[in-house]
């Protein structure tokens, strides 16, 4: 059906009519979508039979990648890339009247994750299929993916994204594959002659139906699979002849108490909330997975003892970590096995990715919670604790203080990074700042115990999708200029620095920025009403909202740029548009003010005459992947504004710096190896660094006051904060005023304010020279290969998964 335009025409109108049971003329856009999407499945199906035959018979090791989110964003046209046919059919789509882009806008993104977290693992598995490697996803099909968010009065109000209402043309359910997943309960002990057994009894059993995703890799054979899993009651264990009426509500009860668990995806970047419902999804998800990959083993004939010679299971932060005492269960309850035989695979099986130093995302799970939800895990959880405190009283005789700190269980509470540490082979951070930070610090008493397992595997971002994808005018500059061998080896990105001091490249590149930039202005018209400059910069900060990654430090900057233009409008500043788009966390009050502020400082800004259009700002909603794919190949400057020390890596650095934006930055997570790439002249850096950050934290003494009170600008924006904002109003933002004083501005805003400024106006001089500017955009394209998350991938399969690639023909 994709051999040729006739075929593809004929085939897509096969189907639509197959689909629809009325004429052609008479389908919606929506059904012409489903059509595609069906067609493409069709088409792929042969090859991710192939894929799995290949996979199982000739017994490869595979990898599973668990995680708690996936953000895929929309699939339709990634998998047309990846098939090499997108061309095709766009063309013969054109041909019979349809427009590909009006199809593609059907697709609801599958947002079934908050952020950098969820957005790596979709990057994952499309570099783990492109590169041909056996690795899958294992996660949750929530129904409602993250909220929706609208903007109204300019406050961020949250709507369910129930974003199956139309179906989901990508999935596969497969009923046969359900397994049972218990809850609660109490656990029996049965001795046979010296043998123990568990008998776990009056537990709630809970269904577990695997919904298959198709991962189709680029321009090879490969498709891998993306299982997620859905929750249904377990109608099996009723018996609905002898119901009566009080039992059929305690049905009713059971169906919605079960369903709950896939319902909702929880916010939670960079921030723990002890939600029971959200421990009972990750034991859910991962004893489902596991006990699916247990059976397919086994189903091969191989004895248990090689599981973790065929078998790694990667878990994304410690929300799977569960995986270590169920993989454990499973082999000792189920199959049998000792405990240090049972442990050895276990650890040898598993592999972790730290992906935060904040205390405040540390998972820590009250004993009273976690025991009652899985009796049988909760004993296993404890003997491991049990006998890592007796090797670490062995190594550290008499050292209470220390092993306490580093127990399992302590304090009334499960430390689930603990756990990780102790039940894996691998501790991975996610950029080379970070895992130093976690070996020098955060883990400091791990790392001693444990050197051989810390490594660091700097994050990556598919360049197919954020530029090939998202960037295509672009993207076809590029293999105009360096031929296309860079689309499967994007290391040769760094053949572009051959065309730094060519004028007419640079003249191309700024052409295409300039389009990308017009499309984002219509876009921003559309959705908001104002006006904005292409020719003016646009300074883009998108992310999700949080203290530490101190979108509040941008905003005082505009602030303060807005006072020196209304004091003198005829200052010689470049025009600039400042671009936001981040959701809150819902229950994250600071954050939704940040909100609020950006929106109430546009709508001042905006609408203020006296400072001629020299500023605009401008809140996008809603952000999330489809968002990011057309405001970053717009972007000029690249916000990336961290507290050093915090952010751990990073990946919307990542995105735009390829897309050929300039960062401003601190020297935090990726930035530090973004600018070991492009040097001090094609970035600009500023603020303290993370020794200095984490200096203060020691000595104490950083005194925010001081800053505020040495400062008249800071001390003229906090005062708007307290008193009238730009006449919009009193007092409208004391909780934010109250952060940066009262609390000691926790994460140094008032401190690098100033450096930040200095940074800023770098910025503005430097964006004059428009061949010097498209010579910094035009290098950071060629350095950014690194960050393809293919570069990432080999680190992992070549260091902890000792994956190889396996060609599907
Ligand atoms: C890449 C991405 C992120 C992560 O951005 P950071 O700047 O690294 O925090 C978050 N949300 C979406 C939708 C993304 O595409």
């Amino acid at each position: 059906m994709f051999s040729s335009k006739e075929s593809f025409k004929r085939a897509f109108i096969d189907k639509l009519e197959s689909m629809l049971g009325k004429p052609v003329e008479e389908a919606s856009d929506i059904d012409k979508y489903k059509a595609l999407g069906a067609m493409i499945r069709e088409y792929i199906n042969k090859n991710w039979i192939a894929t799995n035959t290949r996979y199982v018979e000739n017994q490869e090791k595979q990898m599973y990648y668990f995680s708690m989110e996936f953000l895929l964003g929309k699939l339709l046209e990634s998998n047309l890339i990846n098939l090499g046919v997108r061309d095709l059919c766009e063309e013969s789509l054109c041909e019979l009247g349809i427009e590909l882009s009006r199809l593609e806008a059907q697709e609801p993104d599958a947002g079934l994750g908050n952020g950098g977290l969820g957005r790596l693992a979709a990057c994952f598995l499309d570099s783990l299929a492109s590169l041909s490697l056996p690795g899958h996803g294992c996660g949750i099909r929530y129904k409602y993916g993250l909220f929706e968010q609208k903007i109204v009065d300019g406050y961020q109000v949250e709507l369910p994204e129930y974003w199956l209402k139309e179906g989901n043309v990508w999935e596969i359910r497969r009923s046969d594959l359900a397994v049972e997943v218990r809850f609660g309960g109490e656990v029996r002990f049965e001795d046979h002659g010296g043998h123990w057994t568990f008998v776990h009894e009056k537990y709630e059993s809970v269904l577990a139906v695997p919904y298959d995703v198709p991962v189709i890799g680029y321009r090879n054979k490969t498709v891998n699979t993306l299982r997620l899993w859905s929750a249904e009651p377990n109608i099996r264990d009723f018996d609905f002849q002898t119901l009566n009426s009080r039992d059929y509500h305690k049905v009713l009860d059971y169906k919605r108490s079960v369903e709950s668990i896939s319902e909702f995806l929880y916010p939670d970047d960079s921030f723990y909330e002890g939600k029971v419902l959200r421990l009972k999804q990750q034991y859910f998800f991962v004893s489902a997975g596991l006990q699916s990959i247990v059976r397919s083993y086994k189903k091969t004939q191989q004895s248990l003892r090689n599981f973790h010679h065929k078998v790694a299971i990667h878990i994304n932060d410690t929300h799977p970590v569960l995986a270590i005492p169920e993989l454990m269960r499973i082999l000792m309850d189920e199959e049998g096995m000792g405990w240090e035989e049972a442990w050895h695979i276990t650890v040898n099986t598993i592999s972790y990715t730290n992906h935060t130093t904040l205390s405040e995302a540390l998972e820590k799970w009250s004993i009273d919670i976690f025991q009652p939800l899985f009796p049988r895990i909760y004993m296993i959880v404890h003997e491991i604790n049990e006998r890592f405190c007796h090797a670490l009283w062995e190594k550290y005789p008499g050292d209470w203080k220390r092993i306490h700190q580093m127990a399992i269980v302590a304090d009334g509470q499960v430390k689930m990074a603990h756990l990780a540490v102790v039940g894996s082979h691998s501790v991975n951070g996610v950029a080379k700042i970070h895992t130093d930070i976690l070996k020098q610090r955060e883990m400091k008493h791990f790392y001693e115990v444990y050197p051989y397992k810390f490594n660091n595997k700097t994050n990556g971002i598919t360049h197919r999708r954020w530029l090939i994808k998202a960037n295509p005018a672009l993207a076809g500059l590029i293999t105009e200029a360096i031929g296309d061998k860079w689309v499967t080896d994007p290391s040769r990105l760094i053949e572009l620095r051959g065309f730094a001091d060519d004028a007419a490249f640079k003249q191309q590149l700024y052409a295409i920025k300039q389009q990308n930039k017009a499309r984002l202005a219509d876009l921003v018209r559309e959705k908001t009403g104002t006006e904005i400059d292409p020719q003016s910069i646009f300074d883009v900060q998108v992310k999700r909202l949080h203290a530490y990654k101190r979108q509040i430090l941008n905003v005082i900057h505009i602030m303060d740029l807005y006072d020196r233009l209304r004091a003198n409008p005829d200052l010689a500043v470049m025009p600039r548009t400042f671009i936001f788009g981040a959701k809150a966390a819902p229950g994250y009050q600071l954050a939704k003010s940040v909100i609020k502020l950006i929106n109430t400082l546009a709508d001042v800004i905006n609408r203020d005459p006296v400072i001629q259009n020299k500023l605009k700002v401008v809140f996008l909603e809603n952000y999330r992947v489809s968002l990011a794919e057309k405001i970053i190949p717009a972007a000029d400057v690249s916000e990336q504004i961290s507290t050093a020390s915090k952010e751990a890596s990073g990946t919307g650095n990542m995105k735009f710096m390829m897309n050929g934006a300039v960062t401003i930055g601190t020297l935090d997570g990726a930035n530090v190896e973004m600018h070991e790439e492009v040097g001090d002249d094609n970035m600009f850096l500023f603020g303290l660094t993370a020794d200095e950050v984490i200096a203060y934290y020691t000595n104490g003494k950083y005194r925010a006051k001081d800053i505020y009170h040495g400062d008249i600008r800071i001390r003229g924006a906090l005062q708007k904060f307290t008193g009238d904002f730009f006449g919009a109003g009193y007092g409208l933002f004391n909780d934010i005023y109250y952060s940066l004083l009262s609390t000691n501005d926790e994460f140094f805003v008032l401190k690098d304010f100033a450096s930040y400024v200095q940074a800023q106006q770098r910025i503005d001089a430097a964006f004059r020279d428009r061949e010097c500017w498209s010579k910094m955009s035009l290098i950071n394209i060629a350095q950014s290969g690194v960050f393809s998350s293919d570069r990432t991938i080999v680190e992992y399969a070549d260091d902890i998964w000792e994956l190889d690639p396996v060609k599907i023909e």
